[in-house]
């Protein structure tokens, strides 16, 4: 059963189609009609139906109040999405809306880039991070409860062998176009070195070509993501390389000097690294 609905999420996200599965979408409509019916009656204004209306609310857990505290960086420290959100999540991800904050992100981050000078050593690069930024793991959350359920080494390392992740076509096109401007792409992951041949595959079969280097965790380096992250910006840095940008969906992508000219924080409301 499980391997079954992996299957109809991987074709769903393979195919950029994205769509809510049938069992999310009976329940849009439900509520819709519901919300709907409501809404004439309280306020003609008030969203009909949608994230940004009651729909978040499950429970009397405000999922999109959590999610927004979570992406300001003002909820820190969470191990797990509030049980209650996991629907909201689900079509937060997969409805369209997550496509959405994403493109406006990448739309930012090419007219930034598009409107440097560079210097013309080709010293310029780009930081990417891979999971949920290049890659997307959502067929793998999408079959563990969208993040409500604590995360598992385990499982998950044996998805990420499988090397299947779909990249975010947002984040390609970003890639795509630095290229083009002559600014070099670095992938900067928390994945560990003995993952890299998995993940130049997995990279490659989605499209990926051209990055300038691809940094990789040791195996057993002990520290946090902000230490590890900001330590090899530092050693490009050193190096000679200008980091013009800094693309990443965790907080601890983007924190902790060098952090690079300019950062983007791509949606993630499904897991945190600090
Ligand atoms: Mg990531």
């Amino acid at each position: 059963m499980a391997a079954t609905r992996l299957v109809l999420l991987v074709a769903l996200v393979a195919t950029s189609a994205w769509e809510l599965p049938p069992s999310l979408r009976m329940a849009t409509a439900a509520q819709a009609v519901e919300q709907a019916a409501a809404a004439v009656a309280i306020h003609a204004l008030r969203p009909l139906v949608g994230s940004a209306g009651d729909l978040g609310r499950r429970g009397g857990v405000s999922c999109d109040s959590w999610r927004l505290a979570v992406e300001a960086h003002n909820k820190r420290d969470w191990r797990t999405v509030p049980a209650d959100c996991e629907g909201y999540v689900g079509h937060y991800m997969l409805g369209g809306h997550y496509r959405r904050d994403s493109r406006v992100v990448v739309d930012e981050a090419i007219a930034y880039a598009e409107g440097l000078k560079l210097g013309g050593g080709g010293k310029e690069v780009w930081v990417f991070d891979i999971d949920e930024t290049s890659l997307s793991n959502l067929p793998y959350y999408a079959t563990h409860g969208f993040g409500t359920k604590p995360y598992n080494a385990t499982s998950f390392n044996e998805y990420v062998v499988e090397g299947s992740a779909p990249a975010l076509p947002e984040t390609q096109r970003l890639f795509r176009k630095l290229i083009a401007l002559g600014i070099k792409p670095v992938f900067l992951t928390g994945r560990t070195e003995d993952q890299r041949a998995i993940t130049v595959a997995n990279l490659r079969r989605q499209g990926y070509s051209g990055w300038d280097k691809l940094l990789l965790k040791p195996v057993g380096f002990k520290a946090t993501a902000i230490a590890y992250k900001s330590g090899e910006r530092r050693k490009l840095q050193d190096a000679g390389y200008v980091i013009v940008g800094n693309i990443g969906d965790q907080w601890s992508d983007i924190l902790g000097a060098p952090e690079g000219a300019r950062t983007f924080k791509l949606p993630d409301p499904m897991y945190y690294i600090g």
